[in-house]
């Protein structure tokens, strides 16, 4: 197996993939816009910290890196809900303490894939290389050295395009005529704050959570990093809504907004006002696009083919199981690229599609749904049906953090259980008041109705 790949972009998907290449033989060649952040000082990109869990925890794993990673890791077991009141409560994640979400650093995460990437002899990285475009008959990457502003050309056996979420790759995609394409953005921006650390760097909220504040059509979240910092996002409309981003002006405007409704965060971030205006705003989008390849010179994997928005923390960890996924057919398949591609995109597009819905919708769930007592209820109605019935429900929640099936079956079964059992919490006011059997049966009845197995099939 002498053959040359050409990998675009060295983020999570990227360097994750060229792992799994190396250890089949591969020649790997990865080119990546920026500097090297295992010694430029340099930002990871997008958010300092992520939300890991079971798909992106066992695409590690396949490659030994689960633990390593996991190390450094900070459980957060549940939702910490901050209401305006300054009342707190935890909303826990799973049915019990083994389900957890992972926070953990991008950079570490980063770093430590790339240190094992390069273990390998047959894995080259090449840094401040940018994509320019390429010749997709003949397999001709062009770059462009930041640093000695010159052009460069690669012709690889194949080239994979994993260059996120504005991809150079799938530009070329689109002027090669037969490529449908959508992206959609939201009409939210988000900025990065922070809640640092204590004098002696302990954590000043509850470390072991995501904390939220719900507040209707924008919140507030921070997720814990093992220094004892929190990274909170605000994210708001850009100017929709009677509070939105467009107010947020001036040091009176920021001020003023964040003692109103983030009351009990406020004295845990003396350096809010720095971060407000020394930050940028992020965009949110969700891209969807197919065919994911072209012939057999070109494929588009991780955000590059289907961004998400994050509400799901699932961004990553679908990229995540994409590399697992796309390993399996390489295991298949060797180097028949044309097939590998092809069978690719039959098996994860309805579902990459899936989670780019459930993303969208729990964005709702977060900002608002959190803080409303039928939801509430129908929380512990989860919990108590997935104890009671555990062949038949699983929440939507767990089935797309806690478990492996596909986002497609999960999207589906999800939206009726979630639909019935919203109605039928709507009519309770405590959940003892809710019968279990007819709930569940409920359900099944609806299941059938859709032509789905009233049984779980779980394949973790
Ligand atoms: C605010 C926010 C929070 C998130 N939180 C979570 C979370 O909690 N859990 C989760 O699972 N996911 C989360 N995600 C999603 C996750 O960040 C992405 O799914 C993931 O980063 C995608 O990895 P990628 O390697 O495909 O793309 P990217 O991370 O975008 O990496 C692409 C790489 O390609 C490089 N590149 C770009 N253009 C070129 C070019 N022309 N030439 C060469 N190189 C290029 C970039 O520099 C970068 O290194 C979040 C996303 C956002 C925006």
């Amino acid at each position: 197996m002498s053959q040359k790949i050409i990998i675009v972009g060295a983020g999570l998907t990227g360097s994750l993939l060229s792992i799994f290449l190396a250890r089949r033989g591969f020649n790997v060649e990865i080119y990546e816009r920026r500097a090297d952040m295992r010694t430029a000082n340099i930002s990871a990109g997008k958010s300092i910290n992520l939300a890991l869990s079971v798909r992106g925890i066992h695409a590690l794993k396949q490659v030994g890196l689960d633990a390593a990673i996991l190390k450094h890791a900070i459980p957060m077991l549940g939702r910490m809900i901050h209401l305006e009141n300054g009342e707190t409560s935890l909303q826990p994640y799973g049915k019990n303490e083994n389900e957890y979400i992972n926070s953990v650093s991008r950079k570490d995460l980063n770093v430590v894939l790339m240190n094992e990437a390069e273990k390998f002899p047959n894995v080259t990285f090449h840094f401040n290389m940018r994509c320019t475009g390429m010749n997709l008959q003949t397999g001709e990457a062009t770059f462009f050295n930041e640093l000695t502003q010159t052009n460069h050309s690669v012709i690889g056996d194949t080239v994979i395009g994993s260059d996120g979420s504005a991809s150079a790759i799938r530009m070329e995609f689109l002027k090669s005529g037969f490529f449908n394409f959508s992206q959609q953005y939201e009409n939210y921006g988000y900025k990065e704050l922070t809640i640092p650390a204590s004098e002696n760097k302990g954590f000043r909220i509850e470390k072991n959570a995501l904390h939220i504040w719900p507040r209707g059509s924008y919140m507030m979240i921070a997720l814990p990093n093992e220094d004892g910092d929190f990274t909170c996002t605000l994210f708001m409309p850009f100017k929709d809504g009677n509070k939105n981003l467009a107010q947020l002006k001036t040091i009176g405007n920021v001020t003023e907004f964040f003692n109103e409704v983030f009351a009990d965060a406020v004295p845990n971030m003396p350096t809010l006002l720095d971060d407000f205006f020394a930050n940028p705003t992020g965009n949110l989008l969700t891209v969807k696009c197919f065919p994911w390849h072209i012939n057999d010179k070109a494929i588009l994997l991780g955000d590059a083919a289907h961004a998400v928005v994050p509400f799901f923390g699932q961004g990553m960890n679908c990229c995540f199981e994409d590399c697992y996924n796309f390993d399996l057919l390489v295991e298949k398949h060797g180097n028949n690229w044309l097939t590998i591609f092809e069978e690719f995109g039959k098996l994860r597009k309805e579902n990459t599609d899936a989670i780019a819905d459930l993303a969208v919708e729990n964005f709702v769930e977060m900002r608002d749904l959190v803080a409303n007592p039928t939801f509430m209820l129908k929380k512990k109605a989860d919990v108590l049906l997935e104890e009671k019935f555990p062949e038949y429900f699983i929440s939507k929640y767990a089935m797309v953090t806690f478990h492996r099936l596909p986002y497609a079956v999960a999207k589906q079964r999800g939206q009726i259980q979630d639909k019935i059992l919203m109605e039928l919490c709507s009519k309770i006011t405590t959940i003892e008041e809710l019968n279990l059997e007819n709930a569940i049966s409920k359900i099944k009845d609806e299941f059938r109705r859709n032509g789905i197995e009233e049984k779980i099939q779980l394949n973790d």
